[in-house]
C-alpha cells in the first residue's frame, strides 16, 4: 500500500507518568490537519531495512495545529525506541487521520467509555464534545484501568472535568495496587468489573472500549450476554502490528 504522509516536527515531549511520554507534533509542510476526536495517526519508519508504521490516537481535541500523543513503552518495541528517542524540533513521517472510533449522531442514553493504559486518549480528545451531549442530556461515565495511581495518565484532566459537570463520572480503576488515600473515583480492580458494576443495559446505554484486547473481550463477552446489539458497542483495540 503506497501510504500518503506528510512531516511532522515534534513541538513538545513530557513524561505525563513515569513511564508514558507525551508527544506534541506539527505538521511541517505548512499544510492542516483536520480529525475527528477520537481517530488515530500512523508513524512510519524503516526498521531492520523494513517501512514499518504503528498507530497512536490522538490525545487532543480538534481545534488547533496540535496533534499529541500518548505513547506506552513496549520492551524491545521499535516504534518505542524511535519515539522515546525523539528531540524537540526532531520530524518524523505520519499519515492519517484514520478509524472509525468517534462520537456518533445518537439519541440521548447513557455513554460507558472504557480504556485501559494509552486507551483513554481519545476519551481525552472527545471531551469539549461530551460536553455539549452533556447538554444534550446524554451522561457519561469515563474509565480509566491501569495498574497503580501513578500510572493514571490524564487522570487530573477527566476528574476536573467530571466533577465540574452534571451528568459526568470518572473512575480510575487499579488492578494492582489501591492508594491508601483513595478518592471516590478511584477504584480496586480490573476495569472491565467496573463496567460491569454499573449495571449496562441495552435500553440505555453504549459503550465505547479501548486500548488492551483482552480487556475489550472480556467487557464484549459481558455485554453480548446482555443482549447488546453490535450498534451499541464501539472498540478501538490497540493489537501489536505483525511487522
Ligand atoms: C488503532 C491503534 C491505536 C493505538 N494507539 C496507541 C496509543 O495511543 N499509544 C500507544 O502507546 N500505543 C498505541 N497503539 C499500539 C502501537 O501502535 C504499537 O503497537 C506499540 O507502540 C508497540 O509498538 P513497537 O513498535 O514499539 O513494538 P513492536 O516492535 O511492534 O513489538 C515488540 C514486541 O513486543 C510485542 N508487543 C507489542 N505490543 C505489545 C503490547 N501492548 N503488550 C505486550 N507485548 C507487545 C510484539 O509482539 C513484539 O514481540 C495503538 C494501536 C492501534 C492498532
Amino acid at each position: 500500500m503506497a501510504w500518503k504522509t506528510f512531516p511532522l516536527r515534534v513541538t513538545g515531549i513530557e513524561m505525563i507518568t513515569p513511564t508514558i511520554v507525551c508527544l506534541s507534533f506539527r505538521r511541517d509542510d505548512g499544510e492542516p490537519f483536520e480529525f475527528i476526536a477520537g481517530q488515530f495517526i500512523n508513524i512510519h519508519f524503516e526498521a531492520d531495512g523494513q517501512p514499518v508504521h504503528r498507530s497512536y490516537s490522538i490525545a487532543n481535541p480538534p481545534g488547533s495545529d496540535d496533534i499529541a500523543v500518548a505513547v506506552s513503552p513496549v520492551k524491545d518495541g521499535r516504534a518505542t525506541k524511535l519515539l522515546f528517542g525523539l528531540e524537540v524540533g526532531d520530524v518524523v513521517d505520519a499519515s492519517g487521520p484514520y478509524g472509525r472510533f468517534v462520537l456518533r449522531d445518537d439519541e440521548p442514553c447513557r455513554y460507558i467509555m472504557a480504556a485501559t493504559g494509552t486507551g483513554v486518549t481519545p476519551y481525552r480528545a472527545m471531551l469539549p464534545l461530551i460536553e455539549q451531549r452533556l447538554d444534550e442530556g446524554f451522561t457519561v461515565e469515563i474509565l480509566l484501568g491501569i495498574w497503580r495511581r501513578e500510572e493514571a495518565l490524564f487522570a487530573r484532566d477527566f476528574e476536573e472535568f467530571c466533577s465540574t459537570r452534571e451528568g459526568a463520572n470518572f473512575h480510575a480503576c487499579y488492578s494492582r495496587e489501591m492508594p491508601d488515600d483513595a478518592h471516590p473515583w478511584e477504584k480496586n480492580g480490573y476495569v472491565q468489573l467496573h463496567v460491569a458494576a454499573l449495571d449496562p443495559q441495552p435500553a440505555n446505554d453504549i459503550v465505547y472500549l479501548c486500548g488492551n484486547p483482552n480487556m475489550i473481550d472480556e467487557a464484549m463477552e459481558m455485554l453480548k450476554a446482555r443482549e447488546f446489539p453490535t450498534r451499541q458497542l464501539r472498540r478501538e483495540k490497540y493489537l501489536p502490528a505483525r511487522s
